[in-house]
Formats: structure tokens, sequence, C-alpha cells
């Protein structure tokens, strides 16, 4: 069989696109070298936080407000199409700041985004605790995000590959070792032993995106960043919002853990739990809520974040025709996704990349 569109990596990105391209009636098969899902997607925290993460209203921050703003509709319609809840709440998040840290970068985030017309209130230390009665007493102000929100990402990496194929894409285990190239045009993929054909190729490939063979763009241009994880049950009061500090976060989850991270690593592509990357984000959760300290750790783990040279994701057509990608989202994929698979699957139907896209060519890497 020959497909419309052959997709390089079953995560988050890849399956979305492929549930999107399926649905405007393209034969897609998704190539996934390991578990769909199980990499970067299933590491994540699920923070939905484009407020929190902007630093200035460009192209990246609207890309993510809508994204963010999509997630209502997203969740409702995967679990519509999996069966699968994947944990979607409006939570609000805090951004605390604790007695001795600057509050300069609160302080601008505060004007901006007030200037914007976005919504963000500044709190006291006492009004940040009668949100989150469990965060420390050492907290002096802090900014609050009512419209930030949360997924669950284990759950969302799950239903996103049986949405996909509910709506007819397929999925296959096997790992893509380059590109094909017919007259000049992508025309499907060389795999351990065997060849699949396809009318175009979408990469789709997390931090493994620059080694395939094929995919047109530097090695340099997504690189793998390390970020470490710890899941603590059982201390106190439930957390009801996302918290953020400047060393780190902690996120609720449904069953009652506190999801707590993260690191910033360059490591290459080993991923390993450290002592010294616990401590950091162990130390930074028991003194944002101290009652932690007696939570059991339940589980730790890492994952690999596709981190672009430039610090935007790769969302478009590539150098050749037929050649796709969607890379590089870094620590907000998660995020990302919804928007990301609509402008790309507009992209491949329509034969050139929407306007919104302009900024997220992969072709600035290579000219
Ligand atoms: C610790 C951590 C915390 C994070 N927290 C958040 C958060 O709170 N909010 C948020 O929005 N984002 C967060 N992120 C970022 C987010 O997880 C990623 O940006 C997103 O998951 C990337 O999705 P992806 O599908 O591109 O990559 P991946 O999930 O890594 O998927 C890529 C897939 O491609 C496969 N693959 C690679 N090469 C090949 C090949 N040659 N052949 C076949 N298959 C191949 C891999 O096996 C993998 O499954 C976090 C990431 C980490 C690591």
């Amino acid at each position: 069989m020959t497909y419309d569109g052959v997709v390089i990596g079953g995560g988050v990105m890849g399956s979305a696109i492929a549930l999107r391209l399926a649905q405007a009636g393209q034969r897609v098969l998704v190539l996934e070298k390991a578990i769909p899902g199980a990499e970067a997607s299933s590491a994540a925290g699920g923070i939905l936080g484009p407020q929190m993460e902007g630093e200035h209203d460009d192209p990246l921050f609207r890309l993510a407000l809508a994204s963010r703003d999509a997630y209502a509709d997203f969740a409702a319609e995967l679990r519509e199409l999996s069966g699968v809840d994947v944990g979607w709440r409006r939570c609000g998040l805090l951004r605390t700041s604790a007695a001795g840290e600057d509050a300069g970068p609160l302080e601008a985030r505060l004007a901006w985004q007030r200037q914007a017309g976005l919504p963000i209130d500044a709190l006291s230390g006492d009004e940040a605790r009668r949100l989150e009665p469990s965060l420390s007493p050492a907290i002096e102000r802090a900014l609050f995000f009512p419209d930030e929100a949360m997924v669950e990402p284990r759950k969302l990496a799950e239903a996103l590959p049986l949405a996909a194929q509910a709506a007819g894409a397929t999925f296959r285990r096997a790992q893509v070792r380059r590109i094909i190239t017919e007259g000049n045009r992508a025309a499907g993929v060389e795999l351990d032993g065997d060849r699949v054909a396809a009318g175009a190729v979408i990469v789709a490939a997390g931090a493994w995106t620059s080694k395939v063979e094929g995919c047109g763009i530097p090695v340099d241009a997504v690189r793998p960043v390390r970020g470490q994880m710890a899941s603590l049950r059982g201390a106190g009061p439930a957390l009801s919002r996302v918290v953020f500090t400047s060393r780190g976060y902690l996120v609720p989850r449904a069953d009652g853990t506190v999801v707590t991270g993260s690191t910033m690593e360059e490591a290459g592509f080993e991923k390993r739990v450290t002592a010294g990357g616990l401590a950091r984000i162990l130390g930074n959760a028991t003194a944002t809520l101290p009652a932690l300290a007696h939570a059991e750790v339940t589980a730790t783990w890492s994952g690999l974040r596709p981190c672009p040279k430039d610090g935007l994701p790769l969302i478009g057509a590539g150098p050749l025709p037929g050649l796709f990608l969607a890379s590089g989202h870094h620590r907000n994929g998660i995020l990302l996704t919804p928007e990301t698979a609509r402008l790309l699957a507009k992209a491949f139907v329509d034969g050139r990349d929407p306007a919104e896209l302009a900024p997220f060519s992969p072709l600035r890497f290579a000219r």
C-alpha cells in the first residue's frame, strides 16, 4: 500500500498530526521505533502555561495561547475518539517569589501581560496562601494566571494514538533509517530491511529529529535537553493549582500525587536520574511546600526535550517537496500539540504553509 503521508515518530506531535491527517481523508502511517508516546511526551509535567512561559507578545506566544485555548475542545474530542480522559483542567497557575528573590521578572511579566489585556493578578504571600494553604510562609508574593491549565501527559500520550487509529491512521513499530527521495522529492522511508513508499514524509522525531538521515536540517538544529522529574504522594492538604518558582514547578495530579521538576541539562541522549538532579528538584519542592518533606517519592524519571537551536519550533514544509517537519517544541510540546497538528495538517493538505507558520518554517535552517 502507498500512503499519502508517513509520519516518523509516535510522540504527541506525530500522533496528533496523524489524527488530523486521517480526519482530512489522508492515508497515513506512523512509524515509531519504540512505544508511541513513551519518550518526552510521557515524561512531561503537563503544564499548559503560555502566560507563565511567555517573555513577550510574539508569534510563539500567540501560537501557545491559541493552543492552550484549544485544549478544552481537544480533550473532549480525544475522550470521544479514544475513551481516555486526558485530565485537562483549567486549574490556574501561581508563580511564586520567596523572601530575598528579585521580584523584577514578575513585575515585568505583570506589566506586559496587563497591557496586552491578559488575565493576571498580583498577590501578596497571604493571598497566595489563601488559594494554596500549604505554600511556605517564606513566599512573599505571587502572580496568579487563572486561565493556565494542565493535562496528564501519559494519558494524552495514550489517547492520541488511539484517537488517530480510530480516525483511520495506522501505527507500526519500526525505526526509520533514512528518508528516500525520488526526482528530488521525498518519496518514503527506509527501515531496517524494508521500505515504505509515501506521497510525503513528516518528521516528528522529537529530540532525535536531526538524526533522521535526509531530514534536511543541520545536526545541531534540534538537540536533546534532559529534564528530571519526581512524583510525590501523601503529605498534607492537596495542591489544587500548578505552582512555579524560579527553580522549578509542582503539578497536582487527579490521584492526589504531586509531580515536580525539572532540570535543564545538556547530557546528550543519556536519560538518567542523578543524585544532583533529584536534590535540586526535591529541594525546590520542599522549600515551596514544606509538608512535602514527609511525602513518599513514588517515582523518578527523565526525558529528552527537543530543543531548537534558535528557540523556535520547526513546523511546516521542509527543504524538499513532500517533506515536512514538526519538531523542536522544547519545554512546551504538550501545550503546542493541538495547534501544531492543526497547522501542519493544513500545510500538508493545501500544499503551502499557512501564514501563521512563517516564523516557524524549518526552511530557516535549510537556507
Ligand atoms: C521533563 C520534561 C518535562 C516537560 N514538561 C512539559 C510541560 O509541562 N508542558 C509542556 O507543554 N511540555 C513539556 N515538556 C515538553 C514536551 O514533553 C515535549 O516538547 C513533547 O513531548 C515533544 O513531543 P514529540 O512528539 O516531538 O517528541 P517525543 O515524545 O520524544 O516523540 C518523538 C518520538 O519519535 C520516535 N523516534 C525518534 N526517531 C525515530 C526514528 N528514526 N524512527 C522511528 N521513531 C523515531 C521516538 O521514539 C519518540 O517516541 C516536557 C519535557 C520533559 C522532558
